[in-house]
């Protein structure tokens, strides 16, 4: 049965839900042709220390900016590139992209690049990291590889020679969408993680009173502080959200109340230009929108 959320192999069929079958195969074969016609490109969404609002990081967020149908949302072509096998060229172009363009930014601040479970189940996944890295010059401690709780459901022996492969090129891992796959929490102990990302479901009306996402929240930040991992609160957006995400202790937050995804140059722009040095960031103001 398809899950609700996840992100990986398990809602391969949904995207056409909203689609005729004939749509569908007119989107599949756009997509074949993308990679050769470059009709992508990514955009960065700021991640800020919940403490000092410091800019940490930037995911990556890729875009299909398609000739007739406009922009194309991820949600809706990554799982539609995961079944007709596109997933292995897509992430590659993603990888090498954010690296060469998280380059240009001051040293500190990392990139965050999602990674489908299809990828995390190709032994070339290490190399084609490596080699992203050093066509960029990226120190790998900038980067940041974001799985969700899907890879889990690949072979077990598997996933662990892949995460101890990336781990030994010296790459950070973020969970990513926590609490909206089947988290059975035991792969907490072994996947080396340093950061659980909270779901957006889980912030969207936490604020509102008598709302049980707080409780949630806090639960969530118990447990990664107990393990030593960091957290950050998705989908942040209204100052009500940011002051509970806050008083429940997530250690970071992305959300639109800091900004919204942003063009390579337009990140590079937002940490320069705040001026102050705060490390292990850059001072960031909240986003006027
Ligand atoms: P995600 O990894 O959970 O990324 C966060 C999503 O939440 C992004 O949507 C971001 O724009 C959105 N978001 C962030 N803050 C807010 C907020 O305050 N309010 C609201 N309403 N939304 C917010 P986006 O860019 O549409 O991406 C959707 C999903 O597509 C991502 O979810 C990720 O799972 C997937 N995706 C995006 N880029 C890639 C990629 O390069 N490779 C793979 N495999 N998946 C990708
Ligand atoms: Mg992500
Ligand atoms: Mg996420
Ligand atoms: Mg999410």
């Amino acid at each position: 049965a398809a899950k609700a959320d996840g992100k990986g192999v398990h809602r391969f069929y949904e995207p056409e839900m909203h689609a005729s079958a004939k749509d569908r195969r007119l989107l599949e074969m756009d997509l074949r042709g993308v990679m050769s016609e470059s009709g992508l490109h990514l955009v960065y969404q700021p991640v800020v220390d919940a403490g000092s609002e410091a800019i940490v990081c930037f995911e990556a967020l890729v875009r299909w900016d398609h000739p007739t149908r406009g922009a194309v949302s991820p949600s809706d072509f990554i799982p539609v590139a995961e079944e007709i096998g596109l997933i292995p060229q897509i992430g590659e172009w993603v990888l090498r992209t954010a690296c060469l363009e998280a380059a240009n930014w001051p040293d500190p601040v990392r990139v965050a690049v999602n990674i489908s479970p299809i990828q995390f189940a190709n032994p070339s996944l290490p190399g084609i990291v490596l080699s992203a890295l050093a066509a960029a010059q990226l120190p790998p401690h900038r980067l940041e590889l974001e799985i969700t709780e899907g890879v889990f459901l690949n072979d077990d022996a598997a996933t662990d020679a892949m995460f101890a492969r990336l781990k030994a090129i010296g790459v950070r891992f973020a969970l990513d969408d926590f609490g909206t796959g089947y988290s059975s929490l035991g792969y907490l102990k072994k996947a080396p993680f340093n950061k659980i990302k909270i779901d957006q479901s889980f912030v969207r009306g936490a604020a509102v009173p008598g709302n049980r996402n707080a409780a949630i929240i806090r639960a969530i930040v118990a447990l990664a502080e107990s393990l030593e991992m960091e957290t950050t609160a998705e989908g942040a957006e209204t100052p009500d959200e940011l002051a509970l995400i806050r008083s429940l202790g997530c250690s970071h937050i992305q959300g639109y109340i800091f900004g919204r995804p942003m063009l390579s140059d337009e990140a590079r722009a937002r940490v320069a230009g705040s001026g102050k040095l705060a490390m292990p960031g850059l001072l960031v103001t909240r986003d006027p929108r």
